[in-house]
C-alpha cells in the first residue's frame, strides 16, 4: 500500500502538533468571530508576504474572492451557527453563544494538525504533498473511526480566523499542491472566510473538501464555485448500516448520494494534468468494510448508473478495527482479501475506469 494513513500521518505530526500549541498566536483569543478577524488578520507573521512565483492556474474561488461573493458566503454560513443546521443533524445548537452541538464544535474553530501530506491520492501529494488542514470534532461520528481522538475526542487547539489563514499561506509556501481540508463540515463558515482571508494575502492553491460525505444541499450550494475539488467518502448503502455504526445517520445514503450528484454537477470529472496534479473535480472514496457492512456492490452499481464511467473512484482496502469496532462483531476484524477483490471485480463488471486499487497481497483469506 502506497499510503501513509491518516493515524500513522498524525502520529507523525505530533511534534508539529506540539509546537502548533506551543506557539504564539496570530491573535486575541478565538472565542468569537469579531475578535478572531480583526485580530488575527494575517498581516504580521506567522503569515508572512504573499508569495512570489506561483504560476499555477488561478483556482476556482479566486473569481469569488474578487467580487466579494467569496465573504459574503461564508457570511451567511456563519449566520447560519447561531440555530446551527451546518450538517444533516440540524440540531440546532446556539453556536455564536458558545454552545457546543451534536458534532461537538461551537463557533470557535478548533484545528488538530495542519502538514503536508505525502500519503493522499497521488494526483493531491504530488511530489510536494497535499496540504492538509485536520479540523476537530465531526458530523458523521462513526463507531470505527481510526481519528477518533481528534473527530469524537476534542483533540486539537482553539484557532482564529487568521490563523487558519495563516496555515494555508504556510502550506503555500511549503510547496504544498492544494490546501486539503479534513472534516470541513461543522467549519464550512470558518474554511471561506479564512480562505478569502488568506487569498488578500497571495493563497493561490485549489481547496479540497475532503468530507464524510453527509453534507446537506444547501450548503453545498453556497460551496459552488467555491471547492476546486470534492473529496467525499460513500460509506455505506444502507440506512440500517448507516445508524448503527454512525448513530443517527442513517439518512447517510440518500443524502450522500444527492450531495456527490451535486459535487459533481459543480466540479465534474477528476482529470489530472500533464504534470500529474488535480485541480478540479470529483473524487470519490470507499472503505471496504467487513461482513458487507459497506455495501460495496450497492455503492459501485449507484455509481455506475448514476456518474460518468470515468468518475474516479478509490477504493480503499485499510480498514482496521479502531475505536469502538471491537464492541460490534460485524466489524471487529479487516477485511479479507476475497471481499477486496469482490469490490475491485464487481466495479470492473460495472465498466467504471477511473479505480484506484490497492494492493491486497497483504490482506488474508
Ligand atoms: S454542524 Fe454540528 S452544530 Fe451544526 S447542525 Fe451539525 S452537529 Fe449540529
Amino acid at each position: 500500500m502506497h499510503r501513509v494513513s491518516r493515524k500513522q500521518f498524525l502520529a507523525a505530526c505530533g511534534a508539529t502538533m506540539a509546537a502548533c500549541a506551543a506557539a504564539p498566536r496570530a491573535g486575541a483569543p478565538a472565542e468569537g468571530r469579531s475578535d478572531d478577524v480583526g485580530a488575527a488578520r494575517p498581516t504580521a507573521s506567522p503569515v508572512g508576504p504573499p508569495l512570489e512565483g506561483v504560476t499555477s492556474p488561478a483556482p476556482a474561488w479566486a473569481v469569488l474572492h474578487r467580487s466579494g461573493e467569496l465573504k459574503r458566503r461564508g457570511d451567511a454560513l456563519w449566520q447560519r451557527q447561531d440555530r446551527c443546521d451546518l450538517c444533516p443533524r440540524q440540531c440546532g445548537a446556539r453556536r455564536l453563544a458558545g454552545e457546543r452541538g451534536a458534532c461537538g464544535a461551537n463557533a470557535t474553530l478548533e484545528v488538530a494538525a495542519h502538514h503536508p501530506h505525502h500519503g493522499e491520492e497521488r494526483s493531491l501529494s504530488g511530489r510536494q504533498g497535499s496540504g492538509t488542514i485536520f479540523m476537530t470534532h465531526c458530523t458523521l461520528r462513526c463507531v470505527f473511526c481510526i481519528n477518533w481522538p481528534i473527530s469524537q475526542g476534542g483533540e486539537g487547539q482553539r484557532r482564529s480566523l487568521g490563523d487558519l489563514a495563516g496555515m494555508m499561506l504556510s502550506l503555500q509556501r511549503q510547496g504544498c499542491h492544494n490546501i486539503n481540508i479534513v472534516t470541513p463540515t461543522q467549519y464550512a463558515a470558518h474554511v471561506l472566510l479564512a480562505l478569502d482571508l488568506a487569498a488578500d494575502r497571495g493563497l493561490r492553491l485549489p481547496l479540497v473538501y475532503n468530507t464524510s460525505g453527509w453534507e446537506r444541499l444547501d450548503v453545498l450550494r453556497l460551496l459552488d464555485g467555491v471547492v476546486d475539488i470534492y473529496l467525499p467518502d460513500i460509506k455505506y448503502a444502507e440506512e440500517a448500516m448507516a445508524d448503527r455504526f454512525s448513530p443517527g445517520a442513517g439518512s447517510y445514503p440518500a443524502v450522500t448520494r444527492a450531495a456527490v450528484l451535486e459535487m459533481h454537477r459543480q466540479v465534474g470529472v477528476a482529470r489530472p494534468g500533464a504534470d500529474g496534479l488535480m485541480r478540479r473535480g470529483l473524487m470519490i472514496r470507499h472503505l471496504v468494510m467487513p461482513n458487507g457492512v459497506s455495501g460495496s456492490r450497492n455503492t459501485i452499481t449507484w455509481i455506475a448508473d448514476h456518474l460518468p464511467r470515468d468518475t474516479y473512484l478509490n477504493l480503499m482496502s485499510q480498514y482496521r478495527p479502531e475505536f469502538k469496532a471491537r464492541d460490534h462483531p460485524a466489524i471487529a476484524r479487516p477485511i479479507t482479501r476475497a471481499e477486496y477483490e469482490d469490490a475491485v471485480d464487481w466495479a470492473r463488471k460495472a465498466g467504471l475506469t477511473n479505480l484506484d486499487i490497492q494492493g491486497a497481497g497483504w490482506l488474508s483469506g
